[in-house]
C-alpha cells in the first residue's frame, strides 16, 4: 500500500488532529503505542510513525527502539510493557509470518494480565485474520478518515476505552458453525485436475491452535486425507497418461477429476470421525482446499442415540453418517448455504440455532438419496 501522505504542520494546526491530546504517560510507561508489523510493510509503517509522532504521540517500533544485544523477546516484552497500546498492522504478510504472530500472541498474553488495548489496522482487504484477533474491531487504512479515527483511539485514555468499539482483549468468539481458516493444499501450484491435494501433516496451524488442541489427532486426520494422493491417483506423471492414452487404454472414460474429489471427500469423512471430538469438522469441495468449521455434534449425537436405540449400534450409525455426509455438511456450513430449505423438521428446533444441524442435514440427504458414493 502507498505510504501515507506527509502532513504539513500547518495542515495539522488547522485539522482536528491538533485538538487531540495524547494521554499522559504514567511512571512505568515510555510510549503511547507499540507498533507490530511485517517488514514488508515497513515503508507504510514508517509513514504512519511520522504522522503519529507529528501528532505528539511517542511511538515504539523495533527497527529503531529495540536495544541491541538483547533478544527479540526481551526487547518486545519490555517495549510492550512500557506502551499504553499495541497497534497491529494487519496485512497478508503479517498473518503469514510466524514472527508477527508471536508478537500478536505475546501482546495477547500481556493483555490478559494488564488489559492493554490492541488496535488492529487492516492494511489489505483480503487478509485472512487470525482467529485470536478476529473478535477485534479494525480500523481500515484505506478509509478516508483513517488518520483521524486512529488518532482518536490512540489519544483516548485506556480507562475510557472500555465498552468502545476498540476493546481490550477478550477471549475469541467461537460459536457453533463458525468457519475457521481454510487449508490450502501444499501442492496447490502444481496440482493437476486428476491429482489429489496433499496437506501439511505438521503441527496444527497457528490460527487454529486455540481450537484444535490435540496435535496427534490432527496429524492423523491429515494423513488419512493425504493417502488419497498415494493410493488413488493412477498414472502420475503426465507422460504416463499420454502413453496410456496412445496405447488405447481407455481409462480416460473415467471422469478422473470427479473420482478423485469423491475419494478425497470420503477420506475427509474418515478424518472427521477422528476430528469431531475436537469440535472441528472438515469439508472438501475441491481437491486443493479444505474448509474447517467449529461445531459441536453432542446434541446431534444424542439424537442418533434416541433414534437408533432399538438397534444395536447407534454409535455405528453416527460414524457412518460422519463418513458419508460430514464433508458435504461442513462445506454447506462454511458457505452458509444449504441445497434445501433450512427450516428444521416440524416438532424439532434443531440443534444448531439459526442454522442446519447435522442430523437435519443427514435426514434431508437420505430423503434425496444423496449418499456420497452414489
Ligand atoms: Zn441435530
Amino acid at each position: 500500500m502507498e505510504p501515507l501522505p506527509v502532513t504539513d504542520s500547518s495542515d495539522a494546526q488547522s485539522s482536528n488532529m491538533c485538538k487531540l491530546i495524547p494521554p499522559t504517560l504514567r511512571e512505568n510507561e515510555s510510549y503511547h503505542v507499540f507498533l507490530s508489523y511485517s517488514s514488508t510493510d515497513y515503508s507504510w509503517t514508517l509513514s504512519l510513525v511520522d504522522v503519529l509522532e507529528g501528532a505528539g504521540l511517542s511511538v515504539c517500533y523495533h527497527e529503531r527502539d529495540f536495544t541491541p544485544g538483547r533478544t527479540i523477546l526481551e526487547n518486545m516484552s519490555e517495549c510492550i510493557t512500557q506502551s499504553q497500546k499495541v497497534l497491529l498492522v494487519l496485512s497478508a504478510e503479517f498473518v503469514r509470518s510466524r514472527w508477527c504472530l508471536l508478537e500478536a500472541n505475546m501482546s495477547l498474553f500481556r493483555d490478559c494480565l494488564e488489559r492493554k488495548p490492541m488496535v488492529p489496522v487492516l492494511l489489505d482487504q483480503d487478509v485472512c485474520v487470525p482467529l485470536h484477533l478476529c473478535h477485534l474491531t479494525y480500523i481500515e487504512a484505506r478509509h478516508p478518515d483513517f488518520i483521524n479515527k486512529l488518532l482518536h483511539v490512540l489519544c483516548t485514555p485506556n480507562s475510557d476505552l472500555r465498552g468502545s468499539s476498540v476493546v481490550p482483549y477478550q477471549p475469541p468468539s467461537v460459536y457453533n458453525g463458525k468457519a475457521l481458516l481454510p487449508l490450502t493444499a501444499a501442492n496447490e501450484d502444481s496440482l493437476n485436475s486428476w491429482d489429489a491435494g496433499v496437506y501439511s501433516e505438521m503441527d496444527v496451524p497457528d490460527q487454529l491452535r486455540l481450537i484444535v488442541r490435540d496435535q496427534s489427532t490432527y496429524r492423523a486426520a491429515m494423513a488419512i486425507i493425504n493417502q488419497v494422493s498415494q493410493t488413488q491417483v493412477w498414472l502420475r506423471p503426465l507422460w504416463k497418461r499420454v502413453v496410456a492414452y496412445i496405447a488405447g487404454l481407455c481409462f480416460w472414460k473415467y471422469d478422473d477429476r470427479r473420482r478423485i474429489l469423491l475419494e478425497m471427500q470420503k477420506a475427509v469423512g474418515k478424518a472427521n470421525v477422528l476430528m469431531f471430538a475436537q469440535k472441528v469438522l472438515m469439508g472438501c469441495r475441491s481437491t486443493s482446499k479444505i474448509y474447517l468449521v467449529y461445531i459441536s455434534l453432542d446434541s446431534c449425537r444424542q439424537e442418533f442415540e434416541k433414534q437408533f436405540s432399538a438397534q444395536t449400534s447407534s454409535e455405528d450409525m453416527f460414524r457412518r453418517a460422519l463418513l458419508y455426509f460430514s464433508s458435504g455438511y461442513t462445506c454447506c456450513l462454511a458457505k452458509k448455504h444449504f441445497p434445501f430449505t433450512t427450516a428444521p423438521p416440524s416438532g424439532s428446533s434443531g440443534h444448531l440455532p439459526g442454522g442446519v444441524c447435522f442430523c437435519h442435514y443427514v435426514s434431508q440427504m437420505l430423503e434425496r438419496g444423496q449418499w456420497l458414493d452414489q
